[in-house]
Order: structure tokens, then C-alpha cells, then sequence
């Protein structure tokens, strides 16, 4: 009785290399806090990514100081080091287990574009992920998730409830294309917080192809 009166409360959980972080990520972030009723969403940017190994990331320290100054302005989003600050290889499992640790009354949400989410079940010990984590998959050009989901409703149907679809207003927007126009010469204003794109010029970031 006491239980089922319990209040549940949602932590969104949006992670992400960030180099650098763009308006792609809070409008997704943002989206699914209202919809899916979430407390706040904390931004967890990467410490040394696995997957990311063939390029050559910025600073953690860097993409950590754009992530806050992007979130500054909404009191509903916070960013966390746990994963920058953890030595080695990072992986989302650790970092979900660890939130469970410090939020025990939160159920997880854990944020990603459509890219990202067709490829979960290639993730480090992803059934254990799924057992510690709901997945919003917020809608991303180019990234259809309709596969995705049919497939997972026939080979993996103990774990389909969790994963939610999220419809977002379409932004074409990707760190990578960023990055190729600073390089290039190109402008990136309004594709990002106007504080962020001032610190990537302050700090002479993306100046070289990479
Ligand atoms: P890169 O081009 O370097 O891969 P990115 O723009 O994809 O950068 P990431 O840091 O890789 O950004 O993405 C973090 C998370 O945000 C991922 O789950 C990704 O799918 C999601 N995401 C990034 N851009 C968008 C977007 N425009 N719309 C929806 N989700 C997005
Ligand atoms: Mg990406």
C-alpha cells in the first residue's frame, strides 16, 4: 500500500562525447524532460570514449566547460563528471550503475538520437543495461528507428517496454558537421549556444581538420 503511493520520480540521463555540444542535444534533452515528465536531465559527457578511439577528442575538461555553460540557463538540467573523472575506459553500464548508487528513488531515463539507439544492443553488457535503464530515442534525420524497433519487438521482446520512441522537432545538426565548418572557415552560429561558439573561438577550437 505505503509502495504503490510512492511518488516515482525520473531522472533523464543524457549522454554524449559533446565535442561540442549543439542545439541537436538540448532540443532532444528538453523534449523528452517534458514528455516523459522528468525531473531534470543530468548531461554526462564521455571521458575517454571507446567508440570514438579513431579520432582524436578534445579535452574532457574542454567539453565539460561548454556542456555547463549550454546548461546554465535551464534549472532543469545539470551536468555530471562521473564519467570524465573515472580513469580507463568508460562505459555507459558503469555510469548507469553508479547513478542507481546516488539516485535510488529515480528510475532512469537515458536519453539518445535514433543514430545511437539502433546500436544498443551492441553496447558493453547491454542487457544489464536495459534492466538498469529506460531509453528515449529522440528522432534524428537521416537515423529511421522503425527497423530498429520491429526487430526488437520479435528477438527481444522482454525488454521492448522499455524503449520509447520520441518525436523531435527535426534538427539536422551533428557535432561532426561543426567541427568540419570551423574547420573550414565556415559559420556555426545558431547551431549552438552563442556562449559555446564564443568559447570554441576563444579557445581556437577546430581550427584543424580531424
Ligand atoms: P558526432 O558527430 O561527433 O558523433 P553528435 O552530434 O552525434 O557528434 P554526440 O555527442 O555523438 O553528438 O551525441 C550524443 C547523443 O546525442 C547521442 O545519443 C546522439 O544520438 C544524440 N544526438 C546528437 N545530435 C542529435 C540531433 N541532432 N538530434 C537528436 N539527437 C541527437
Ligand atoms: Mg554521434
Amino acid at each position: 500500500m505505503e509502495k504503490s503511493r510512492r511518488k516515482v520520480y525520473r531522472l533523464g540521463v543524457m549522454g554524449g562525447t559533446f565535442d561540442p555540444i549543439h542545439y541537436g542535444h538540448l532540443v532532444a534533452a528538453e523534449m523528452a524532460r517534458t514528455e516523459f515528465a522528468l525531473e531534470k536531465v543530468l548531461f554526462v559527457p564521455t571521458g575517454n570514449p571507446p567508440h570514438k578511439s579513431g579520432r582524436r577528442v578534445s579535452p574532457a575538461a574542454l567539453r565539460y566547460e561548454m556542456v555547463k555553460r549550454s546548461l546554465a540557463d535551464n534549472p532543469f538540467f545539470d551536468i555530471s563528471a562521473v564519467e570524465i573523472e573515472r580513469s580507463g575506459p568508460s562505459f555507459t553500464v558503469d555510469t548507469l550503475r553508479q547513478l542507481r548508487r546516488e539516485w535510488p528513488e529515480h528510475e532512469l531515463y537515458f536519453i539518445t538520437g535514433t543514430d545511437a539507439l539502433r546500436e544498443i544492443f551492441f553496447w558493453h553488457e547491454s542487457e544489464e543495461i536495459l534492466n538498469l535503464t529506460h531509453f528515449i530515442g529522440a528522432s534524428r534525420p537521416g537515423f529511421d528507428a522503425g527497423d530498429f524497433l520491429r526487430k526488437s519487438e520479435s528477438e527481444k521482446p522482454q525488454v521492448i517496454h522499455r524503449i520509447h520512441l520520441l518525436e523531435v522537432p527535426a534538427l539536422a545538426i551533428s557535432s561532426t558537421d561543426i567541427r568540419a565548418r570551423v574547420a573550414g572557415g565556415k559559420s556555426i552560429r545558431y547551431l549552438l549556444p552563442e556562449n559555446v561558439r564564443q568559447f570554441i573561438q576563444e579557445n581556437s577550437l577546430y581550427l584543424t581538420k580531424r
